[in-house]
């Protein structure tokens, strides 16, 4: 049988750490980073005798993520704890939630190229992170940072029902936006705020059964998991090709040699004998706290888009593409506040910008620079201080070395040359080089204009009002 025989089914767990100050059940702080084991107490260091007290805030942003997704929302829930042991959880167990999560039942719809699809939720449940191990650089073992430990999570747990792995992008872009709406999440892949344990099965099409997935772990850009869906569907179609038959087992992706490797067999739910955390009291929540948090959802990805069609005259694919992060739509917005230019803030993001995010591989949320410094650098090709071809350099050095485009241009001395006789000059100078070109406009080629123009640029660097040097040719060519 070929490739093409073969049906892709893939499911996602996905871990989204919530920004709540404080973590789930102590009051450490839940920052990023920090020395070693600063961010700590004896309840999230699990010493003996001490006794967890549930954030309410954690509560609150999971019922915000569950209604941003179309869930049901648990009236009656609990805490659970899942018994397992590894060095970066104290414990011995974390604290999760098994048969009663709080939002059950979702979706989420996905523009595709056959159109939009509905991707079913199972679950959204909450529970704590585990520390960090960080290798010692002399090899004598591994150290234990526990500053991530009790850092409340979300884990989003998807059906069956993506098919590819472009799907599967689609769909995590747009989970990550619906959060980044909704501020449970900053989303940050970078710094792990958001992962995805990746499971991958393969089948013949039209069969009924699902074939046996195997899961990849802690995923955290969405060019290792397309890289690594694509690598495992084919492992496992050569496999069942080749007469063998799929393992069930959890893989870990290796970014560098481009494939998975066997991290163990997989768990089963009983590995882990789950019963109710004894130190927690069940959750309850009323109609009327779910309704509360329901009213103050903000705008979300869709109704912002279909604003934009309205409010900024956008076209479809400009206000999908704004409208696919938060963090751009946020700088569209906020530029467009300043400059009143929603036209030039929009090309500005959607070409120059966009195509620096793709080289360098950033995401938009690491967009270095401000709406300020956006709305000032179009303001400055408005009123002519550069040119537009300045202008994207100063872009690139706003990538580089974000600060205010007109100290930018003053540092590099790129203001625009408007000066009259120093345009004039110019002219003058590339009329006598270019005595063909004279001759060929003379002679009816008015392409032989723009050559000019372009020389005049390139002696100036860019520099020269590119309105004055094309009247000032005209002029002077008709003497
Ligand atoms: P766990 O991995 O914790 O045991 P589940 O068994 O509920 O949890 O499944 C977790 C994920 O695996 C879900 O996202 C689900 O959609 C996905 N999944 C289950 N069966 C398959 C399969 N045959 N192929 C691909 N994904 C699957
Ligand atoms: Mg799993
Ligand atoms: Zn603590």
């Amino acid at each position: 049988m070929s490739r093409e025989d073969y049906e892709v089914v893939i499911g996602l767990e996905v871990h989204a750490e919530l920004s709540t100050k404080t973590k789930i059940f102590c009051s450490c702080p839940t920052e990023f980073g920090g020395e070693p084991n600063t961010h700590c107490c004896p309840i999230c260091m699990a010493m003996p005798g001490t006794l967890p007290v549930l954030n309410e805030k954690v509560v609150e942003y999971a019922v915000k993520a569950g209604l941003a997704t179309n869930c049901e929302i648990s009236r009656d829930s609990k805490n659970d704890r899942k018994n397992y042991f590894y060095p970066d959880l104290p414990k011995a167990y974390q604290i999760s939630q098994f048969d009663k999560p709080l939002c059950e039942k979702g979706y989420i719809e996905i523009e595709t190229e056959e159109g939009t699809k509905k991707i079913r939720l199972t679950r959204i449940h909450i529970e704590e992170d585990a520390g960090k191990l960080n290798h010692d650089e002399y090899g004598r073992g591994s150290l234990v940072d526990l500053n991530r430990a009790g850092v409340p999570l979300i884990e989003i747990v998807s059906e069956p029902d993506l098919r590819s792995a472009n799907e599967t992008e689609i769909y995590l872009r747009k989970l990550k936006s619906i959060l980044e709406y909704i501020e449970v999440s900053d989303c940050k892949m970078q710094e792990g705020s958001l992962r995805a344990d990746v499971n991958v099965s393969v089948r013949k099409k039209g069969a009924k059964e699902f074939g046996t997935r195997t899961e990849m772990k802690n995923m955290n850009s969405f060019r290792s998991i397309v890289r690594a869906i694509e690598y495992e569907v084919e492992r496992q179609i050569d496999i069942i090709e080749d007469g063998g038959k799929i393992e069930q087992e959890t893989l870990r992706w290796d970014d560098v040699s481009g494939k998975t490797f066997t991290m163990r067999d997989k768990e089963d739910a009983q590995d882990y004998r789950y019963f109710p955390d004894p130190d927690l009291v069940a959750i309850r929540l009323s109609d009327e706290y779910i309704e509360n948090i329901r009213k103050a959802l903000p705008e979300l990805p869709e109704s912002r888009r279909i604003r934009y069609l309205e409010e900024y005259k956008l076209t479809e694919k400009e206000a999908r593409i704004l409208t696919s992060s938060k963090y751009l739509s946020d700088l569209f917005e906020e530029a467009t506040k300043i400059s009143n230019n929603p036209k030039a803030v929009v090309n500005w993001i959607l070409s120059d910008i966009s195509k620096t995010l793709n080289e360098k591989e950033l995401e938009p949320d690491q967009i270095p620079f401000t709406a300020e410094n956006l709305a000032e650098l179009i303001a400055l090709i408005e009123k002519g201080t550069i040119s537009n071809t300045i202008g994207k350099k100063v872009l690139a050095e706003l990538f580089e070395n974000p600060k205010s485009p007109s100290k930018i241009i003053e540092e590099n001395g790129w203001v625009q040359i408007s000066d009259e006789s120093a345009i004039k000059e110019v002219v003058l100078k590339v009329l006598s080089e270019n005595e063909q070109s004279v001759a060929d406009y003379k002679a009816g080629k008015e392409k032989a204009l723009g050559f000019l123009v372009g020389q005049a640029m390139k002696q100036t660097k860019g520099k020269a009002n590119p309105q004055m040097l094309n009247k000032m040719f005209i002029e002077e060519l008709k003497k």
